[in-house]
């Protein structure tokens, strides 16, 4: 299945194409993955499996964290959200959005994450795809640094490029 590039996708937009990553996959439409489906849709910025659990616990959501794995790797798989190595010992996720595609800085002294925006290079896209013979959909660059001595912080999006 292919999802259709949007500007942006609304709660009922992301409720049909689960509907269908279900029925692609047969698994039955409960409330427990649609809430899991709200719950993601409803979070800005990056989340990971513990922070799902932990945000619909709260909300008094019956979930088991099988049920938050497995729908993280559908949605993960039909390209509704991004999943991130950050090099943490668990894995980060956040929606894929069309629009605002971003990459990463991590702080390896402190594990602390920024996103920049970048355009990545035209010229090496297009190398690999000639190389290659491939068509690239996108991109994921996490680059990793230590502090310098007058390190300060920045803010968590740094649009300055564009
Ligand atoms: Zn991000």
């Amino acid at each position: 299945m292919a999802i259709d590039s949007k500007d942006k996708y609304t709660f009922d937009d992301y409720r049909k194409f689960f509907h269908q990553i279900l029925d692609e996959n047969k698994l039955k439409k409960t409330s427990e993955r649609f809430n899991i489906l709200r719950e993601i849709y409803e979070t800005d910025g990056h989340f990971n499996a513990d922070t799902l659990f932990k945000n619909l616990r709260r909300k008094k959501y019956t979930v088991s964290k099988t049920t938050i794995y497995n729908t993280l790797e559908l949605l993960e798989s039909f390209q509704l959200i991004v999943k991130h190595h950050f090099g943490y010992n668990f894995a980060q996720y956040e929606k894929y959005d069309n629009k605002q595609p971003h990459d990463h800085i991590v702080i390896e002294d402190t594990g602390e994450l920024f996103e920049f925006k970048l355009k990545f290079p035209q010229n090496i896209i297009k190398a690999m795809e000639e190389k290659y013979n491939i068509s690239i959909t996108h991109h994921s660059l996490t680059l990793y640094a230590k502090k310098n001595n007058s390190y300060h912080h920045s803010p968590s999006i740094d649009t300055s490029d564009e």
